[in-house]
């Protein structure tokens, strides 16, 4: 397997999207299982995260934190790169992997010039889950199978 360092220039751009805000567009056609971005940016405690987003009262803070693990969430506001605009999607034509503990987001089939990049957000929210917490983070993307929220599916996947 030839091993792929991350791209000098990604073959992407950033602009206004449908979706919400800006966000990441395939500039040529990219192959399935490419690499086209590693979401960087400051690694900081879950803690802190928090005291510098209030999720409750802005509603964009999710879309700069992504959370490694337990112990760790990258703060993209702090130079992150342009995966921090890519928005989030029901039915992703990404992914993010988790490497290593670094983060890349990888296509999940071929996509074609000028499509939104996009990955399921799947946020991850302690506490309890009501249609309220649920509408703090509605979903706009437009998908067929859209749950109408970023948080994760209800259904755990662990086993
Ligand atoms: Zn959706």
């Amino acid at each position: 397997m030839r091993s792929t360092p991350r791209p000098v220039r990604p073959p992407i751009e950033v602009r206004d999207s449908p979706i919400a805000g800006r966000g990441v567009f395939a500039l040529r056609r990219l192959r399935r299982g490419m690499r086209v971005l590693e979401y960087t940016g400051e690694r900081v405690t879950p803690a802190e995260s928090v005291r510098r987003y209030d999720d409750e009262r802005d509603e964009s803070a999710h879309v700069l934190l992504f959370t490694v693990d337990r112990r760790t969430v990258i703060d993209g506001g702090v130079g992150g790169s342009d995966a921090r605009f890519i928005n989030h999607s029901c039915e992703p034509n990404c992914e993010a992997l988790n490497l290593a503990g670094r983060i890349f987001i990888c296509t999940l089939r071929t996509i074609q010039p000028g499509e939104e990049l996009c990955y399921d957000y799947r946020l991850a929210r302690t506490g309890p889950r009501t249609k309220e917490v649920e509408a703090r983070y509605p979903c706009r993307c437009g998908a067929p199978g859209c749950r109408g929220t970023l948080l994760a599916p209800r259904r755990t996947r662990r086993g």
